[in-house]
């Protein structure tokens, strides 16, 4: 596929079967050129979807584990064997960088590889041992099993992570997936599912719908189970909707994402992973580096080394070669939040090192920005910026740094960069879903340990065991091994079987031996 053009899935007209009233228009952020124009899928169209895969659901949890792995698998081969025409579309629709996209790939096929061959681990059945004697006879078993449809509402910063990555594990787990896109890049899905039906021929469990809150909100209302990603604004909506219908849901939100600096660290390689921390996919990572707290002793060498490094970075529109380090800003609210925060810093007394506005010229972009002189009072340092921009402040030592962390109403994610004991110990402390140490954004790759937010960064965990069995319902089954015609505790109830039932419940429950025996303690 050429660059900046797009393949669809089903129909000349890219819709989903039901030609819908109004369109979406897909930008290349990178030249502000429209790319698409698709018809957005009306709500009989989403109720239609997902009734259509959920018919095809239960023969895809009856093939079993290996047998739906057996699919993923090819979908990662066909994923590995057209990896520079999936980066064209994801370049296409995003202004990302090569570099940007590569992570994204990465990602996604090790996904597949990860839940494919620790699936029977996490959600296998599970044979339990009676707790009690009373109970001794049964034979206990949890199983797994998918909730039937599982909906997936994704944003725009990465397509094929996110709107993909999420529908893995919920495919895996035997459920069928109805992926809503962000409206500015339902693309590169669009190529994955088209793919997966077509090309692959793969059964008919995995699909999407087009639109924007619209159509997100009409999928709440008709699968079993979704999985939300976007801005805390948007999942607080999705919460309130799903609780109409008492769906569960999974929420991955926004973060504000802080890093420590310690006067014993290697300065060069905190200020490197500042640097590729705050500015990889122009910011646009719900993980990224968005505030910095250094301590003293450091903070003059840390702040020249992070602004040298800053300003070295090449912006600009990408080819398939990588020649640029930092992309376009994808959606076009996201240029106005990250200009507006920039402002209002500047307006109360902060400078900027380095950038600190819009680049002029074609597409986009916001140049990548070290601001100090910051504080807990201006937007940037507060609210989620999702932009090339980080701002620095210096701290007395490592107790004001650790209160200024967890100064903040998010908690998805930190950094702390120091001797690595000293560094660890302070991580305890730090309230985030993860946090790393002499590092950053790296937990997003390490999938054994789950990766989620806290407070109102998000409910629930990407990752581990808990990444798939949030797509399942646990269920128990209890079987007799043997029994009598009848038992003692059901009908009728007479005096003398009561009181075996009450006899046995103290001689087992007790805790000490009078009250064993019948005797008050
Ligand atoms: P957004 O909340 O604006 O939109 C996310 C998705 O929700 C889109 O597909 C949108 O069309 C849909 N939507 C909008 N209104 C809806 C409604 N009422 N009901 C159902 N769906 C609705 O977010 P965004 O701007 O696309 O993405 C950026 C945000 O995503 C940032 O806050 C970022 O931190 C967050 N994010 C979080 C993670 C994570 O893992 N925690 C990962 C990536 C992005």
């Amino acid at each position: 596929m050429e660059s900046g053009t797009v393949e669809t899935k089903v129909g000349a007209d890219g819709s989903n079967g039901a030609a819908g009233a109004e369109t979406l228009e897909v930008l290349n952020p990178a030249t502000g050129e429209v790319i698409a124009k698709l018809p957005v899928d009306s709500p009989e169209a989403v109720a239609e979807t997902v009734a259509r895969v959920r018919a095809a659901q239960p023969d895809w949890e009856a093939m079993g584990i290996e047998g739906r792995y057996h699919w993923l698998g090819k979908l990662r081969d066909w994923i590995l064997d057209d990896v520079e025409e999936i980066s064209d579309t994801v370049q296409a629709e995003t202004g990302k960088v090569r570099g940007d996209i590569a992570a994204e790939l990465f990602y996604v096929t090790d996904l597949i590889n990860f839940y494919g061959t620790n699936a029977a681990k996490f959600i296998g059945d599970e044979a339990v041992r009676p707790h009690s004697p009373l109970i001794a006879s049964k034979k206990l078993t949890i199983r797994y099993r998918p909730h039937p449809v599982v909906g997936v509402i994704s944003p725009w910063n990465f397509p094929l992570a996110m709107g993909l990555g999420d529908s893995i594990p919920a495919l895996q787990a035997g459920a069928a997936v109805v992926v809503k896109p962000s409206e500015f890049t339902p693309l590169s899905l669009m190529q994955i599912i088209g793919a997966w039906k077509k090309e692959i021929g793969a059964p008919d469990v995995f699909d999407y719908v087009l639109g924007a809150g619209d159509a997100g909100s009409t999928l709440v209302d008709h699968v079993d189970c979704v999985q939300f990603t976007g801005s805390d604004r948007t999942g607080r909506k999705v919460m309130a909707r799903a609780a109409e219908t008492l769906t569960p849901v999974s929420l991955e939100l926004g973060g504000k994402d802080p890093m420590i600096v310690l006067a014993d660290a290697d300065i060069d390689r905190a200020a490197n992973a500042a640097a590729w921390g705050g500015m990889a996919n122009s910011g646009q990572l719900c993980i990224s580096v968005e505030r910095i707290y250094v301590e003293e002793p450091v903070y003059d060498e840390f702040v020249a080394k992070l602004t040298k490094r800053v300003s070295s970075l090449r912006q600009g529109a990408d080819g398939r070669k990588p020649e640029k380090d930092v992309g376009a800003m994808t959606s076009p609210n996201q240029s106005a939040i990250v200009e507006d925060h920039v402002n209002d810093a500047i307006a109360n007394g902060a400078r900027a090192l380095t950038g600190g506005k819009k680049a002029e010229g074609k597409g986009d972009y916001f140049e990548p920005t070290v601001l100090v002189d910051v504080d807990h009072s201006m937007k940037v340092m507060r609210d989620e910026t999702f932009g090339p921009v980080v701002g620095v402040m210096k701290v007395r030592d490592s107790e004001e740094a650790v209160r200024l962390a967890n100064d903040s109403r998010y908690g998805l994610a930190a950094s702390i960069f120091g001797e690595k004991d000293r560094a660890e110990k302070l991580a305890r402390r730090i309230e985030a879903g993860s946090v790393n140490v002499n590092d950053v954004v790296t937990n997003m790759l390490a999938m054994g340990v789950p990766m989620g937010g806290w407070k109102q960064s998000g409910i629930g965990y990407r990752h581990g065991d808990y990444g798939i069995k949030k797509y399942c319902r646990p269920e128990s089954i209890v079987v007799t091994r043997f029994g009598g015609k009848n038992e003692p505790a059901w009908y009728p109830y007479t005096k003398g079987r009561r009181g075996l039932v009450n006899r046995v419940a103290t001689a087992f429950n007790a805790r000490d031996w009078r009250r064993r025996l019948g005797l008050r303690g």
